[in-house]
């Protein structure tokens, strides 16, 4: 068999498994992503690992090559199922990890990913404006509460990340001290145009001193990839740099203690852009307390920077309904860092 023919057979296995799992009414198929943009752009490359992903469940290979037909009604059954348009089977493609992120499950399998069924979205460039609010940040130290920082503070005459990384490394300054593996400082670009800033380190982030390394973090970095932004470009951390006891939600007094090592990263750093993770972020940067579904969706401005709230991640891991407003979040996210 040539090389040519064992790719159009790996294609047809692929979009016929694709085309029974619809059938089924699975609403979301992980494949690779270069399986998937092997489907629409007829390339091969991709299918036979596509394949062996799909294969427990594939049908076992036919001993003659599949005819013309064959392989177009299959892969038009396929191709619809991995469209980035649904709602008219167009083939029109957009990144399949984009897909695979905002589709993401719990235990997500190895290699993969893209949906077959897609929510419909139009183009990045189409989506409405959100709403824009204007807010005086509670927490920066250059922006609008001075009196933060008025008063004797280690961290007023701290010059510089490492400095301040230095000084966060002894903190006592709460009870979560006595409970630390490590202070979990951050992590990413100190020059970052785009900050993460999530709730607190968990047992892993607590376990290795690096925020977002869980569950959480992996879900984070694949939908990052699927967005199109590059970890290492990033700024990640969370409002308190030690881990509170069996993951509890902290407590404000613990925020209180902590808040200024996040200002000053944020003074440092000096993002466009920052992306709240789940509630207690939220509510903190913005001074606002509303739900988290009535403060995401929007963006939040204040001077020249941008504020973004979404839910947690690990939000999505408890909860599939989750993932859509996420992922539209970072829809939101991915448009203002690519004005910047
Ligand atoms: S949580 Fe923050 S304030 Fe509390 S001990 Fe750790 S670094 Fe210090």
């Amino acid at each position: 068999m040539g090389r040519s023919e064992a790719n159009d057979r790996a294609r047809l296995l692929l979009a016929r498994y694709l085309g029974q799992l619809a059938e089924r009414g699975e609403r979301e198929i992980y494949v690779s992503e270069e399986a998937a943009r092997a489907l629409r752009e007829g390339l091969g490359a991709g299918c036979s690992a596509a394949a062996a992903v799909a294969g427990a469940d594939a049908p076992a290979p036919s001993a003659e090559a599949p005819s013309r037909r064959e392989r177009g009604a299959a892969l038009k059954e396929g191709l619809r199922a991995v469209s980035s348009d649904g709602a008219n089977g167009s083939t029109k493609a957009r990144p399949a990890a984009v897909e695979a992120a905002a589709g993401e499950k719990e235990e997500p399998p190895a290699g993969s990913v893209t949906q077959t069924k897609q929510p419909k979205e139009p183009p990045t460039a189409d989506r409405p404006e959100p709403e824009i609010v204007d807010v005086t940040l509670a927490f920066t130290t250059a922006g609008a509460a001075p009196d933060m920082f008025s008063g004797a503070s280690p961290l007023e005459t701290c010059k510089s990340m490492s400095d301040l990384e230095k000084i966060a490394s002894t903190c006592e300054s709460c009870e979560l001290a006595g409970g630390r593996n490590s202070v979990v400082f951050g992590v990413g670009n100190a020059s970052a145009r785009l900050m993460f800033i999530g709730e607190a380190p968990g047992r892993d982030e607590d376990l290795q001193g690096i925020p977002f390394v869980g569950k959480a973090g992996q879900l984070l970095n694949k939908i990052l990839d699927a967005a199109g932004i590059e970890r290492d470009d990033v700024y990640i951390a969370n409002i308190i740099k030690c881990r509170p006891p069996n993951n509890r939600t902290p407590l404000t007094s613990e925020i209180e203690a902590c808040i200024l090592y996040l200002a000053k990263q944020v003074e440092f750093i000096k993002p466009k852009i920052i992306c709240t993770l789940g509630l207690p972020a939220t509510q903190t940067l913005l001074g606002i307390r509303e739900s988290m579904g009535s403060m995401r969706g929007k963006l939040y401005r204040s001077r020249d920077l941008r504020v973004i709230p979404t839910y947690h991640p690990a939000a999505a891991l408890r909860d599939p309904k989750y993932k859509r407003p996420i992922w539209d979040d970072f829809l939101l996210i991915k448009r203002e860092y690519e004005r910047e």
